[in-house]
């Protein structure tokens, strides 16, 4: 790809390969998430999300891996299609599945909560995304890994392009860039939120906080300290556009390398755009953080591909 495009060289964080059932950011956030839930004695987790949300499929995953259950209450009407992409995979690892309006999910979540107390249950409530201050612990490892791997190596990177919407991942990479004394830029690709009121760079500073408050550590972060570009919000969330569907296609094509049709598709497909806009130098190194989202695809044939391939 840098060949191709001829400009600044591109590196791939994989975090859509990351060791659990098909890989993604979430992962990251849920080692820390679930743990506090075994913790805290809970024998159910709840979340929410997107009706192909990669964070519910890989919660579900870690909940039976660690033998709680697990209730997703998604946002979205239920298919009249058969299950498939992620909702598939949060069927087959036994998670209960609540439909929900896409703006009820905490005040539903809350609601599955007290069932399940009345029923003697113990539940642990993860919110959307898993962004919260202990979730981007998860993230603030993750900037430490690829600094001790970029020192291993001898290389620098300039640019961190990588998805951004719950916000606990930019917010734990901005915790760890300051603590580990990464010089680049790390450029969060709005994938949902709009830029009006500021209301996204204050909840990006409040789960950083929170996350310095729990390591210990004095570091304080304001709205100022995240880069965001709202650029790239298209048509909406989890609708694919011209510059997802190319991203894809150019990434597949190009280097056998998939993307996905919410999150990684549109966050590549703004890189490409920069890298053609010429707005990195040759010399310099960009780093594209891909955060999965990947099994998604399956649940967009007719969107990427038409109705025949
Ligand atoms: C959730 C998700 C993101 C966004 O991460 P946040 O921490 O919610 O900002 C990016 N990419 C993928 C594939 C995701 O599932």
């Amino acid at each position: 790809m840098t060949e191709r495009l001829g400009g600044p060289r591109l590196l791939v964080k994989r975090d859509d390969l990351t060791a659990l059932a098909l890989g993604g950011n979430k992962t990251r956030k849920l080692e820390y998430l679930i743990a506090d839930a075994l913790g805290k004695g809970a024998d159910t987790v709840i979340t929410a999300g997107g009706i192909q949300s990669n964070h519910c499929r890989l919660t579900a995953a870690a909940a039976t891996l660690h033998g709680l259950r697990c209730e997703l209450v998604l946002g979205a009407d239920p298919p009249t299609r058969p299950a498939t992409g992620n909702l598939l995979l949060d069927g087959l690892f036994g998670a209960t599945v609540h439909w929900s309006d896409p703006d009820a999910r905490e005040a539903t979540m809350e609601s599955v909560a007290d069932q399940l107390r009345a029923r003697g249950q113990v539940p642990y409530l993860i919110p959307v995304g898993g962004s919260n201050g202990l979730g981007a612990v998860g993230y603030v490892a993750a900037m430490h890994e690829l600094c001790a791997q970029l020192r291993d190596l001898d290389w620098t990177v300039d640019h961190i392009i990588v998805a951004s919407s719950s916000g606990g991942t930019q917010a734990g990479l901005v915790v760890g860039a300051r603590l580990s004394g990464f010089s680049g830029r790390v450029l969060g690709i709005s994938i949902d939120q709009q830029q009006a009121g500021g209301l996204f760079p204050r909840r990006l500073s409040a789960i950083a906080n929170e996350t310095a408050a729990l390591l210990g550590v004095e570091e304080r972060f304001d709205g100022a300290d995240f880069d965001l570009d709202y650029g790239y919000l298209g048509g909406g969330y989890g609708v694919v556009g011209d510059l997802e569907r190319d991203a894809i296609g150019q990434a597949a094509r190009w280097e056998g390398l998939l993307v996905g049709p919410v999150y990684t598709g549109r966050a590549l497909g703004a890189m490409l755009e920069m890298i053609r806009r010429e707005l990195f130098a040759p010399t310099e190194t960009v780093l594209f953080w891909h955060t999965g989202d990947t099994p998604a695809l399956f649940a967009y044939g007719e969107q990427l591909l038409g109705s025949a391939p």
